[in-house]
């Protein structure tokens, strides 16, 4: 039997607005796609997931029509269902190991916990109807800073084994860069709320605008919680480090996204944060982040977007469906060019953009094709904006204020195998450890989690 596809809006249409690009399952098709799944006694695809779902018997549930009971077995290994299955990578995870992929295509498992996550929110099942009680163990108090993917499933993983749990995020609203990164058009503010809603019937406290480090010491929450975990992501924008890289109308792709997605800048003057969008419409990068900062200006109105990337489609760290809809919606990819030079007007605002070609080498041991400049290969395109999107670094405040964390070369958290930091009692994961995605953040948090309660069971 063939996959059931999931319907799309039309490109076009879709990229003048930012409704969602993917419209999700009817129940038919959720049943029927379910039904694809053979139960195999040893499912590779759980092995694929970093958070261990339970994924044949969760498909079961829903092939026989037993929507809510799918929801506890998802819920039961994941508290985000409907923001996992709109945004992981499942084609290099679990659907990557899925035996029915073997000899056509894998069991959509992505779309189906996308569904059953929805199907919670519409019935707006609380923790209470779907989580099995744990005795609580009095008393005891966890702190988690940041309120990403991966602070979210510490505190509800803690909650849920009985934990007074706070979480302490910088920003005004909650969900790290699922709120502030991720546009609308791939993953709609209301689900971020919805799937919030229910972390908070767990009893979690959500506390707001505390830039711990400065507003909180990391000393003072460890007086009063004495047990902590750290998911404070990488939300530092690296450079290109060229020349001409501060002229003005030069974005990273963090405080383009930023202003979108939090500051409303597409709402512009209903919302009071105004967003500059050129004509002629530069991205640089080939990750999530530049497709993301890519469709977001051709939806705010840019005549032409181009992506700049200095490998080739094979190389680029995109999921292959959001690089499929770019192209789709309209973004012209240059690749194997490098920007080398920006060059400014009188005003000092970007009017055009020099580059060079690259050609791909051998691959390394990793299988990654590195690149190099071919000599006498430069050009120039004209730009009127450019958004600059070549990765993030390391949150570096709270290692910055707090030396005793101990830091790589490179910012981030050293921890043990249980994800403790140097410091007994402090956990940490996700990005500000060395994580790449919302479920490789999640499953570290998940396994921070458990250490910590084993911690705190020994003290
Ligand atoms: C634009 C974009 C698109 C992406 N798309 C995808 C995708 O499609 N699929 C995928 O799997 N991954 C994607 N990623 C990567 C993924 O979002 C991250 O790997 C994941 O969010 C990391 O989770 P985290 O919880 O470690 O950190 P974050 O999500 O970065 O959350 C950290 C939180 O900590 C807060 N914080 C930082 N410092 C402090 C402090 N001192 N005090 C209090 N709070 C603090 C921050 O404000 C933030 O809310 C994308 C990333 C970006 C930028
Ligand atoms: S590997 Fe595929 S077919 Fe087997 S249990 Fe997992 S989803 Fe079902």
């Amino acid at each position: 039997m063939k996959r059931v596809e999931m319907k799309e809006r039309a490109p076009l249409e879709r990229a003048k607005d930012f409704n969602p690009v993917t419209l999700g399952y009817t129940k038919e098709e959720a049943v029927k796609e379910a039904s694809r799944c053979i139960q195999c006694k040893n499912p590779l695809c759980v092995e694929g997931c970093p958070v261990g779902i339970r994924i044949p018997e969760f498909i079961k549930k829903l092939s026989e029509d037993d929507f809510a009971g799918a929801v506890r077995v998802l819920k039961d290994t994941n508290d985000l269902p409907a923001i996992c299955g709109r945004v992981c990578p499942q084609e290099t995870q679990c659907e990557a190991r899925c035996i029915i992929g073997k000899k056509g295509q894998p069991v959509a498992i992505g779309d189906l916990e996308r569904f059953v996550g929805d199907w919670a929110i519409g019935a707006g099942m609380s923790a209470g109807e779907s989580v099995s009680k744990q005795k609580r163990p009095k008393g005891r108090k966890a702190a988690i800073i940041g309120s990403g993917p991966a602070g979210l499933t510490c505190a509800g993983n803690l909650a849920k084994a009985g934990l007074d749990v706070t979480v302490f995020e910088s920003l005004h609203l909650f969900g790290g860069v699922l709120r502030y990164g991720i546009p609308e058009f791939r993953l709609p503010g209301r689900i971020i709320e919805s799937e919030l809603r229910y972390l908070k019937s767990l009893g979690i406290n959500f506390v707001s605008n505390v830039l711990v480090g400065r507003t909180l010491t990391i000393d003072e929450i460890m007086k009063e919680y004495g047990l902590i975990f750290i998911g404070t992501g990488a939300g530092l924008p690296n450079f290109l480090g060229v020349p001409g890289e501060n002229f003005n109308h030069i974005y990273s792709a963090n405080e383009f996204l930023v202003r979108l997605n939090m500051m409303h800048a597409f709402d512009f003057p209903q919302y009071d944060t105004p967003i500059y969008i050129g004509k002629k419409v530069v991205v640089v990068g080939g990750g999530n982040t530049a497709m993301d900062a890519a469709r977001s200006a051709l939806r705010l109105g840019a005549e032409e977007v181009t992506l700049v990337y200095r490998r080739s489609e094979n190389e680029m760290l995109a999921r292959r469906v959001e690089i499929a809809h770019a192209r789709e919606e309209g973004v012209k990819f240059m690749l194997l060019t490098q920007p080398v030079e920006f060059l400014g007007n009188e005003k000092g605002f970007v009017r055009a953009m020099e580059c060079v070609k690259m050609e791909l080498c051998r691959p390394d041991d990793a299988g990654r094709c590195s690149v190099k400049p071919v000599a006498g290969s430069n050009f120039i395109i004209p730009v009127d904006m450019v958004i600059v999107a070549v990765g993030l670094l390391p949150n570096p405040v709270v290692p910055s204020l707090t030396p005793e964390l101990k830091t790589d070369g490179h910012g981030y958290l050293v921890v043990d195998s249980d994800l403790m930091t140097a410091v007994p009692g402090i956990f940490a994961g996700g990005d500000i450890v060395g994580g790449d995605t919302v479920i490789e953040a999640m499953g570290m948090a998940k396994k921070a989690s458990e250490a910590m309660l084993r911690y705190a069971a020994d003290k």
